[in-house]
């Protein structure tokens, strides 16, 4: 077997909820659009596997069984070939749940966050301010905020990692966004993307041929955040921060501008599941 030498990246979904489109992009959406939950699997030599975030799973009807959380499932219904979710994508590559290093967290929406009980020992990193609001906020109100509680496997805490203790290094660049550098990883560090939920991390991918900011949920379309078009206002009851979520668009528009070849990618972008299974 030939034994890989530089970091990879593959992207997978599993599920997707829909919603009306209108949402997404208030001048041109029409009839429903799929949210699919995206997923990176992360091949780094020297540490081995690591997930960026886990999409949907099973795990997600059982916890919208019954009320309040069932509203979640309402105002979001899943659609989910079991085949798909993160644990059995692994399996059929023959990665199985103790290979996986470590899990990163982008933030603790359900749609990022439904495969961890996958992975009940895996290491978790996450940002400490995701996780404290995860730790304050209970009933409705975590519900309007996309968390759910019982999709966190039993003891978790004892898992968790936090970028702010653990990073190898940390700054805002010329952009504005902070970065992080963990893991003693060099063409791989996460990003600070406030706004859409507390905390929210993307990653940074820079590698001799490629260069790729994954900015998870800091939009949902790549076309609108070119063409400048925001959300449906309507979104501000579930966001954590309107006025970051703004500024953080315009800090990715900065880095791209001045960063000819990157990709900027969104976790629910049809752009992006065009990238599904291809290896970076
Ligand atoms: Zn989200």
């Amino acid at each position: 077997m030939v034994q890989k030498t530089e970091l990879s990246i593959s992207l997978f979904a599993s599920g997707y909820c829909q919603a009306h489109e209108r949402i997404v992009d208030p001048l041109n959406g029409k009839g429903r659009c799929k949210f699919h939950a995206v997923w990176a699997l992360i091949f780094a030599p020297k540490i081995g596997y690591i997930l960026f975030d886990t999409g949907y799973s099973n795990e997600f009807n059982k916890a919208t069984k019954t009320f309040p959380e069932r509203f979640y499932r309402w105002a979001t219904p899943v659609y989910l070939n079991e085949q798909y979710t993160v644990k059995n994508t692994l399996h059929a590559k023959g990665i199985f749940p103790d290979d996986i290093k470590y899990i990163i967290l982008s933030h603790f929406h359900a749609d990022h966050i439904a495969g961890l009980k996958d992975f009940p020992n895996t290491p978790i990193i996450c940002s400490k301010k995701a996780h404290d609001e995860v730790k304050n906020i209970h009933g409705i109100k975590a519900i309007s905020k996309g968390i759910l509680h019982n999709l966190l496997p039993v003891n978790y805490e004892r898992n968790l990692l936090f970028i702010e203790d653990i990073a190898d290094k940390r700054f805002v660049n010329q952009y504005g966004l902070e970065e992080f550098y963990l893991l003693g990883l060099n063409e791989f560090k996460l990003v600070s993307l406030p706004g859409h939920a507390r905390g929210m991390l993307g990653f940074i991918y820079h590698s001799s041929t490629e260069h790729i900011l994954f900015a998870t949920d800091a939009s949902w379309r790549y076309d609108t955040y070119k063409q400048n078009v925001l959300p449906k206002k309507v979104v501000k009851l579930f966001f954590d921060s309107w006025d970051d979520f703004v500024d953080t668009l315009q800090k990715i528009r900065c880095y791209e501008l001045d960063n000819e070849n990157v990709k900027i990618l969104f976790t629910h972008c049809p752009k992006t599941l065009m990238l599904t299974h291809h290896a970076f």
